[in-house]
């Protein structure tokens, strides 16, 4: 692009002899006219070097070049001149419109070397200018952000957050428990999936203060089922890792669970399997803190990042998760196949039942099934419910 070059000039025999000296050089195109040339810059544009003859029967040079300004503002603008009408090229350049000019007859060197210079001035203007808008992104970006936080501070302040509870269901398909995932109810952008602040909350430190709210949302939840006799099972909450390794989280989570009443009989902590990658003292101590609580272990995601079946030994946890991304790949006698049935029976050889997350379709339950899943979780049996629905569907898989 930075050595695309426009030549105009009405002289037919001028133009043939930069045709011919240039092209190897440079993608050089002539044109006859100013008009032409506009059409041209129009047609093929932008260019990055514009050269044009000054004397031109209707539209003269110093018009065509202004025009080419207006046009493309960033085409390096150069004037032919004859030695008469150097008053009017120092004016051009003086005005602007022009960057430099040369004067007829002008030797095929200096031309190349104007060229050169004008296309080594193109790509260091648009270089600049690339800076400065990729600098002004980054500040827009920046402020986006701000922006956000001062909206999640504000969110959970206002308390604007709900718990959805997706059914697990176990091999032949009825219900075992829920998955509580959060919504955040924006009264001005509406609902909000947590991909969108959950990573934004952990990145700020707001996660502590979120994560509270969701536990002490479950446990309220668990509560007022258990008084109407409602049987949820499990509710399992996702726990972040950073919201794990807070020193208050132990003392947090006995708060919350005595003043609603319910025992960790009632929960499962979902912790992702890479959070227990990190810190792994305090990891594994909070597992054992979860663990004499009753509370159940899922480790999340399971299959994604650093993960190995190897490590699963050392992982004290009850329930795997097999992240969708397996779930997807699953083909009957296909290797995805296989993992998830080794990763099944190597589960279950250590004690640990499986959940594979994200079911969509008849033949994946079906597969999931032949490889010896426990439980299942997706869109195929259930989206994530609202508090409302999931009572629906309790009582409807209640009934024989
Ligand atoms: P996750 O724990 O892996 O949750 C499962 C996600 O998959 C949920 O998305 C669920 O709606 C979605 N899903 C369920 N079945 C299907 C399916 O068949 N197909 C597809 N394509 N998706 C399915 P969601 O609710 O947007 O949650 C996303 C992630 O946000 C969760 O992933 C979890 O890591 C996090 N999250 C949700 N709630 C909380 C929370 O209260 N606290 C924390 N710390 N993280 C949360
Ligand atoms: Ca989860
Ligand atoms: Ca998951």
């Amino acid at each position: 692009m930075s050595d695309k070059i426009l030549f105009v000039d009405d002289e037919a025999l001028m133009l043939q002899g930069v045709e011919r000296l240039l092209h190897k050089r440079f993608r050089i195109n002539c044109a006859m006219s100013g008009e032409e040339g506009l059409a041209e810059i129009e047609r093929n544009g932008p260019y990055c070097v514009v050269i044009s003859d000054m004397k031109m029967p209707k539209m003269d040079g110093v018009q065509f070049l202004k025009r080419v300004k207006q046009q493309e503002p960033e085409t390096i603008r150069i004037l032919l001149t004859g030695h008469a009408d150097l008053a009017s090229a120092i004016e051009a350049v003086n005005q602007g419109s022009v960057f430099r000019f040369l004067t007829k007859p002008c030797p095929p060197e200096e031309l190349c070397e104007a060229i050169n210079w004008a296309a080594k001035e193109y790509s260091r203007v648009h270089h600049e200018k690339r800076i400065l808008n990729e600098s002004y992104d980054r500040q827009i970006r920046e402020a986006e952000l701000t922006q956000n936080l001062v909206a999640l501070r504000a969110a959970i302040v206002a308390d604007e957050f709900e718990m959805y509870y997706q059914p697990l269901v176990n091999a032949e398909g009825r219900f075992s428990s829920f998955e509580a995932l959060m919504r955040w109810n924006s009264p001005s952008r509406g609902r909000i999936g947590p991909s969108e602040f959950v990573p934004l909350a952990e990145a700020s430190g707001l996660i502590a203060e979120l994560g509270h709210l969701a536990l002490n949302k479950v446990c309220v939840q668990a509560a007022q089922w258990l008084r109407v006799g409602l049987p949820f099972g499990r509710l399992a909450v996702n726990i972040s890792p950073l919201q794990l390794e807070e020193a208050t989280f132990p003392d947090t989570l006995d708060a919350t669970m005595k003043q609603e009443g319910v025992d960790g009989n009632c929960l499962c902590a979902e912790i992702t399997e890479s959070a227990c990658l990190g810190c792994e003292t305090v990891v594994a101590q909070r597992l054992k803190q979860l663990a004499q609580r009753n509370i159940l272990i899922a480790l999340d995601d399971f299959g994604v990042g650093h993960s190995s079946l190897g490590r699963l030994q050392e992982i004290n946890c009850d329930v795997v998760k097999i992240d969708r991304a397996f779930v997807m790949r699953l083909e009957e006698g296909s290797a995805g196949y296989h993992v998830v049935a080794a990763i099944i029976s190597m589960a279950h050889s250590l004690g640990i039942s499986v959940v594979a997350e994200g079911v969509e379709t008849a033949e994946q339950c079906r597969l999931l099934r032949e490889a010896g899943i426990d439980k299942m979780q997706g869109y195929y049996f259930s989206m994530p419910l609202k508090v409302s629905e999931a009572e629906a569907y309790l009582r409807l898989s209640r009934s024989p």
